[in-house]
């Protein structure tokens, strides 16, 4: 049994149930996962944390995703701990560069991981069945002052208008999809209202992308500026 540490931190009177004792249920799946990623990486002869402990995180790549379930950049990208600086959020979206008004989280990360990690490339990640871009179209742009998302995903309302108008006559399917990728040129369009990474991006020191993940098909999909289409890679 670990030493138990005491924060001296009082939590507010509804959190009783946060306290440990006979009635507490802990989420038993991901204790047992934790123990088997801990025999995975942590064996006595292993030394891949302890030099991502002693030398930082050196991340090439930062990933903007959605925080769909299905859709883990690390277990897509089958990438290794320390290779990728993600920020997740719903419907992958980078808000553009406003008023330093609010609490920019997911902006905040970009900055952190483009001037303060010196990633090289940036991708916008997308995917098929995104329940953010389809509240975008079931609520068609309007808002609900009592939900966060509806007012989240009116930054890519551009793209639910353009396909309202484009695609007025296609199935769902059809519309959904197109607004999902449409929603990440919004984001990619946003990226550069950043100085900071407009500059890094003309000096070709740093890389956007917005690539798509086809779910049922198991397919990525890049978006070719040249063919104006989103294109499996
Ligand atoms: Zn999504």
């Amino acid at each position: 049994m670990s030493e138990v540490l005491k924060t001296g931190a009082e939590l507010p009177a509804q959190c009783a149930g946060l306290a440990v004792g006979a009635e507490h249920k802990w989420p038993q799946p991901l204790i047992e996962g934790f123990l088997r990623f801990r025999d995975n990486h942590f064996p006595s002869d292993d030394i891949e944390y302890l030099r991502l402990f002693a030398e930082g995180q050196k991340p090439k790549f930062l990933i903007v995703g959605c925080c769909d379930s299905r859709v883990d950049p690390a277990l897509i990208f089958n990438c290794a701990p320390g290779e990728l600086f993600v920020v997740r959020n719903v419907a992958n979206i980078v808000p553009p560069n406003e008023a330093r008004i609010g609490h920019h989280g997911t902006t905040a990360a970009i900055e952190y991981g483009v001037c303060n990690l010196g990633v090289e490339h940036i991708v916008v990640l997308g995917h098929e069945h995104c329940g953010g871009i389809q509240n975008l179209l079931q609520t068609r742009g309007a808002t609900n002052p009592d939900s966060f998302i509806d007012d989240w995903m009116r930054l890519v309302e551009s793209a639910r208008v353009s396909v309202e108008r484009e695609f007025a006559d296609a199935t769902e399917e059809v519309r959904r999809r197109e607004c999902e990728q449409r929603a990440i040129l919004v984001s990619l369009k946003n990226l550069l209202t950043f100085p900071w990474i407009a500059q890094r991006v003309a000096e070709r020191t740093l890389r956007i992308h917005g690539w798509y993940f086809d779910i049922k098909q198991g397919q990525l999909l890049g978006y070719n500026e040249t063919t104006g289409a989103f294109e499996p890679l």
